[in-house]
């Protein structure tokens, strides 16, 4: 091992700064989280540094440097762009004995800033030794998102508990198994929907109980609309937990990739023939029974949960099961479409609402709207639309949109094969059809789609009249 790790207490401890540029106005942050006392020092400082000292939060001296500035310091930094006064201040420091970092220069440093992931109290901090520091940020960038904000929360809380934890589980093992429940259970996930009250109560419960309790939770996360770089960074948290992952057929391979290597996965769209009440009854008994075997459950939906995903009839029955659930949302189709076809949903001259319309009900439920729906200046977005584009075309033109109303298919968005076809209001079924649109597709009508092929940046596109394609 070439630099012995360790943690230092500085709160109120003197730590000198040598330099006042951007690069020591970043050390003398992040010296001050860890409640140091901060003096630094150089003929000229930034504005931040200058407003800080002001502020009395530092002392700063505005002249060069001077050994006598290290009296009292328990550490010292050079953050100077001259090499030779870094020199000259690692010189001084050695002399006292006092341990000194030289900013990318582990040759003249004594000791070496890792770079940190900071759940406090939890710290992680990762060091190269000076040899590679891209490396050891890349890999604080992997644990950063490896690991939910409220982790430092939860450490704190088993701190609290730790004693009654101990009494209430005597046996090693099965404490161990509580320190389990309590890391990946129903109080962790209270504390990251951010109800301490609830968490508090649920792991006092059970220390109430000699058995732990085996219940499981539910994460309905969104997945977006395949392109995997679309994932927020709490579905790929909730997807690294997983035991067991219920997805729907929309959901990309890539995406499913990312989850957990163990994780059990099982589809759960609808099966041909199979109707869809009987697929929602699968998915609810399925999410029941692994939920109360202790299982931490992923339902994995395309696009977002909450927009044409039934997500709200799955939490219904959730909370009448009385099983904990959390919410991620994700991408939905229309909002990563238009991103990909270059198509602002809203635009200042173009559009001032936009519309997230299914096609996919019965006709006779969408006669009422046609007015509405006909109206300009409003993009409409219309997931499942792509069977009722006859139906979508001749009614909005019958109610008073123009035949010349810009439209835009938009075939699997954001994947590696997205197709975009572009036209006029009035050709719209027709050139579906010349042009073998197959689904998934979102159908997004209005003037901003004027704009798409200026603005396109991915995939292919087709321009309706084009005959290359049909
Ligand atoms: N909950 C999903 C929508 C489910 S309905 C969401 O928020 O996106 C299914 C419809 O969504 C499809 O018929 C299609 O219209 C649309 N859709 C989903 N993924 C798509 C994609 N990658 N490209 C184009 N349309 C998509």
């Amino acid at each position: 091992m070439k630099l012995f790790p360790i943690f230092a207490d500085l709160q109120g401890r003197r730590v000198v700064v040598v330099g006042a540029g951007a690069v020591a106005e970043r050390k003398i942050l992040s010296l001050l989280s860890a409640g140091a006392q901060v003096v630094a020092g150089a003929p000229e400082a930034t504005p931040g540094l200058l407003q800080l000292s002001r502020e009395g939060g530092i002392t700063l001296r505005l002249e060069p440097f001077e050994p006598g500035w290290l009296e009292g310091a328990w550490l010292v930094v050079a953050a100077t762009d001259d090499r030779d006064l870094n020199r000259l201040v690692a010189g001084h420091a050695n002399e006292r004995k006092l341990l000194i970092n030289v900013v990318d220069d582990p040759e003249l440093s004594t000791f070496q800033v890792p770079s940190i992931v900071d759940r406090s109290p939890l710290t992680i901090a990762i060091s190269s030794a000076g040899s590679a520091p891209v490396l050891a940020r890349r890999l604080r960038e992997r644990i950063e998102s490896l690991f939910d904000h409220t982790l430092g929360t939860l450490a704190d809380l088993a701190a609290r508990y730790r004693p009654a934890i101990r009494q209430a589980r005597p046996d090693l093992r099965r404490r161990r198994e509580f320190y389990d429940w309590l890391l990946d259970g129903p109080v962790a996930a209270a504390l990251r929907a951010r109800q301490p009250e609830t968490a508090r109560a649920l792991l006092e419960s059970a220390l109430q109980t000699p058995q732990t309790p085996a219940q499981g939770s539910v994460v309905l996360v969104g997945a977006g609309p395949g392109d995997p770089g679309l994932l927020t960074l709490n579905a790929l948290r909730a997807l690294n937990e997983a035991d067991i992952i219920l997805h729907d057929r929309l959901v990309s391979a890539e995406v499913l990739e990312l989850a957990r290597r163990d994780a059990e996965r099982i589809p759960v769209g609808k099966l041909p023939g199979e109707n869809h009440d009987a697929t929602q009854n699968r998915i609810h008994e399925l999410m029941r029974h692994h939920a109360n075997a202790g299982r931490r459950v992923v339902r994995l939906k395309g696009g977002d949960a909450f927009v044409f995903g039934r997500g709200g009839e799955e939490l219904e029955f959730l909370k009448k099961q009385g099983i904990p659930y959390e919410v991620v949302p994700g991408i939905t189709a229309a909002l990563a479409c238009a991103a990909y076809a270059g198509i602002p949903l809203t635009h200042r001259e173009h559009a001032q609402s936009v519309r997230l319309i299914t096609a996919h009900c019965r006709e006779d439920a969408m006669v009422d709207d046609w007015p509405a729906l006909a109206r300009e200046k409003q993009t409409l977005a219309f997931y499942m639309g792509v069977g009722q584009l006859e139906t979508l075309s001749s009614q909005l033109i019958a109610h008073g949109r123009s035949k010349d109303t810009p439209f835009a298919i938009v075939e699997n968005g954001s994947r590696a094969n997205q197709r975009v076809l572009h036209g006029k209001l009035d050709e719209l079924a027709d050139a579906a059809r010349r042009h073998a649109i197959k689904s998934p597709s979102m159908l997004l009508i209005g003037e901003v789609c004027a704009l798409a092929p200026e603005l396109e940046w991915f995939g292919a596109s087709v321009t309706a009249g084009d005959a290359r394609a049909a």
